[in-house]
């Protein structure tokens, strides 16, 4: 599940503006931006700017920037008024778990009622 490297990746592209993409919240370390086919009302997704390929290549020392990309989750969803209703966080990760972009990314999906267990 290594992908593209930093180069072409697909979300590296997104971080670097290189490609457009709907903002919802930037600072020098995490991009938050809508997703392209939303599979709920709310769905965002968001990224470390540093390029893994997944939860398995998080990096020695990244567990303050997965904190952090949490909490930029939460204030998404307060942001978009779906923290009182519930929403779900989803980190897909390797092939098991349909991840299609090899740059580690978390969903933020609300918006509407969601079935427990996923498919
Ligand atoms: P995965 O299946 O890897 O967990 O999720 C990848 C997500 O990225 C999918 O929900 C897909 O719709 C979204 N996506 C793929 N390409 C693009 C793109 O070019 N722009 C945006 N904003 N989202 C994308
Ligand atoms: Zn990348």
């Amino acid at each position: 599940m290594s992908g593209p490297g930093p180069e072409s990746c697909l979300f590296c592209r997104i971080a670097r503006k290189e490609l457009p993409a709907a903002v919802l919240f930037e600072n020098e370390r995490i991009l938050a931006f809508e997703d392209i086919r939303p599979r709920a009302p709310v769905h965002a997704l968001v990224i470390p700017k540093a390029h893994f390929a997944s939860l398995n290549e998080a990096p020695e020392g990244s567990e303050g920037l997965l904190g952090e990309i949490l909490s930029t989750a939460r204030a998404i969803a307060r942001q978009k008024g779906i923290d009182g209703s519930g929403y779900r966080v989803v980190l897909n990760t390797g092939p098991h778990s349909g991840q299609e972009v090899s740059h580690i990314h978390f969903h933020v999906l609300g918006g509407r009622p969601m079935a427990w267990p996923p498919g």
